[in-house]
C-alpha cells in the first residue's frame, strides 16, 4: 500500500466527544461546540520520519500527513508557510529576555497568519464539494479566505464590521469576493452571514471554529516552531488571542507531535495576550471560569482581537491551564508603544496584535513570571503594513 497523503481519521466534539464523519462537510457538534480533526497517528510512524519532513519544500504543506486534505490535487496554495523564527537580540536584551524569539507571520500571503487557516480550510472545502463559503470577520480572515477562494474558483461571501481596517475591504474586493459591510461588531456580521446562508444550499459556514479545518491550518504554526527549534519546544509561547484559533492550534499541534514521539511530553507555557478593551479570556482565566462571558463595549486598535464572545473560549482556557500558562491584557497605549519599540530595535514592523505580545512579555518579565533563562517565542500575527495609520507621517 502506498503512503497516505493525509492520515485524517474522524472528527470529534471538543466538549462531548461525539464522533462525526470527516469525509463529509461538517459544522459544529449538535451540542454547539467545535469539532476537532483526529488523525490516525499510528499510520504516520510507518509513512514518514522527521528528517523527510525537513527535506520537503518550505511550505506548510510539508506536514501534509497531519493535515486534513486527502489528495495532493486538492491543495490550493499561494506559497504559504515556513515563516521566520527570528531571535530578537537587541529588544530581548533590553527586556531582560536574552532568549526572546519572534515567529513572524507578516510575510505570509495577505500578510497575516489567517492565510494558514484559509489555505487548508479552502482546500478541504473544495475537496469536499462546498458550493461556496461565507464568514463574518474582523477583516484579515476575510481577506485571506477571499484570496484563497479566488485561487480555488470558489464563491466567497465576507461580512465585516464598518470599523474593520479599510485595506481588508480592498483586499476582498480586489480578488472578487462578495463583501457586506455591517454596522456593529463581528457578532453583528455573523447574523448577516447566517441569514445569507439560509438561502444558499451547499454553502459552508466558515466562521471561526464553526468548521474543523481552519484550525488545522493554524496548527502548522506550532509544527513549524517545534521543527525550527530542532524538534523541541520553547519554555513559553505568547500568542495574541481573538477567536483563539492560533493558540488552540499551537496547543493541538504540539499535542500531536508529542503523541508521535517527535517531541518530548513537555509543553511550553502558553500565554493568551488580549487588549484591555476586549479581554474576555483574561477575565475568565483570572476568575477560574471554564468559559468566557461576553465582553461589553469591546474596542481596541488591535482590531483582530475584538472578539467579545469567542466560541473557542473553553478550549483556550483549557490550553492555558493544561500548560501552566496565563492570560494577560495590555492597553492600546502599551501595545502601540511596543509596536514602535520593536520596529526601531529590530527593523520589524509588526501588526498591533503581534506587538501586544511584546508588551505582555515585558509585563510578565517585570512581574517575575518570565525569567531571564526562559526561551520565549512571541507570535507576530501580521505585518505592520496593514495598519499604516499607526505611524504618524
Ligand atoms: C485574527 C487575528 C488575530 C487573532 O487570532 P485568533 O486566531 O482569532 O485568536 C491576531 N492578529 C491578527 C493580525 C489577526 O488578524
Amino acid at each position: 500500500m502506498t503512503n497516505p497523503f493525509s492520515v485524517l481519521g474522524h472528527l470529534e466534539c471538543s466538549r462531548c466527544s461525539a464522533v462525526y464523519d470527516a469525509n463529509e462537510l461538517q459544522g459544529t457538534c449538535s451540542c454547539g461546540s467545535p469539532l476537532l480533526a483526529r488523525y490516525d497517528l499510528g499510520r504516520v510512524a510507518g509513512a514518514v520520519e522527521r528528517a523527510e519532513i525537513t527535506s520537503r519544500p518550505p511550505l506548510l504543506w510539508r506536514y501534509h500527513e497531519l493535515l486534513p486534505v486527502r489528495s495532493p490535487e486538492a491543495v490550493v496554495t499561494l506559497g504559504e508557510g515556513m515563516t521566520p523564527l527570528l531571535p530578537l537580540r537587541r529588544l530581548g536584551g533590553e527586556l531582560g529576555l536574552p532568549r526572546l524569539l519572534m515567529k513572524d507571520e507578516g510575510c505570509l500571503p495577505t500578510a497575516t497568519f489567517k492565510a494558514r487557516g484559509a489555505a487548508v480550510g479552502v482546500s478541504r472545502a473544495t475537496e469536499l464539494g462546498a458550493a461556496g463559503v461565507a464568514m463574518p470577520t474582523n477583516g484579515n480572515a476575510g481577506a485571506a479566505w477571499a484570496a484563497f477562494c479566488a485561487r480555488a474558483g470558489l464563491p466567497c461571501l465576507v461580512a465585516m464590521p464598518e470599523d474593520a481596517p479599510l485595506i481588508t475591504r480592498a483586499e476582498c474586493l480586489a480578488v472578487g469576493a462578495e463583501l457586506e459591510i455591517v454596522a456593529g461588531l463581528i457578532g453583528d456580521a455573523a447574523v448577516v452571514v447566517s441569514r445569507a446562508l439560509a438561502g444558499r444550499p451547499g454553502w459552508l459556514d466558515v466562521s471561526t471554529l464553526r468548521e474543523p479545518y481552519r484550525l488545522e491550518g493554524k496548527k502548522t504554526i506550532g509544527l513549524e516552531i517545534a521543527e525550527q527549534l530542532g524538534w523541541r519546544v520553547p519554555d513559553v509561547i505568547l500568542c495574541p488571542v481573538g477567536g483563539g484559533v492560533g493558540l488552540i492550534g499551537i496547543w493541538k499541534a504540539l499535542g500531536e507531535l508529542a503523541a508521535l514521539g517527535w517531541i518530548g511530553p513537555e509543553m511550553p507555557r502558553l500565554v493568551a495576550v488580549q487588549a484591555a478593551g476586549c479581554a474576555p479570556v483574561v477575565q475568565a482565566f483570572a476568575t477560574g471560569a471554564e468559559s468566557t462571558s461576553p465582553w461589553p463595549d469591546a474596542a481596541t486598535v488591535a482590531f483582530g482581537l475584538t472578539v467579545p464572545a469567542p466560541l473557542g473560549g473553553p478550549l483556550i482556557l483549557r490550553a492555558l491551564r493544561a500548560t501552566g500558562g496565563t492570560a494577560v491584557a495590555v492597553t492600546d497605549t502599551e501595545l502601540l508603544d511596543a509596536e514602535v519599540r520593536l520596529a526601531r530595535c529590530e527593523g520589524s514592523w509588526a501588526c498591533p496584535e503581534g506587538a501586544a505580545c511584546i508588551a505582555a512579555a515585558a509585563q510578565l518579565r517585570e512581574a517575575g513570571w518570565l525569567s531571564g533563562q526562559d526561551q520565549v517565542v512571541v507570535l507576530n500575527t501580521g505585518a505592520g503594513l496593514k495598519y499604516p495609520d499607526n505611524v504618524t507621517t
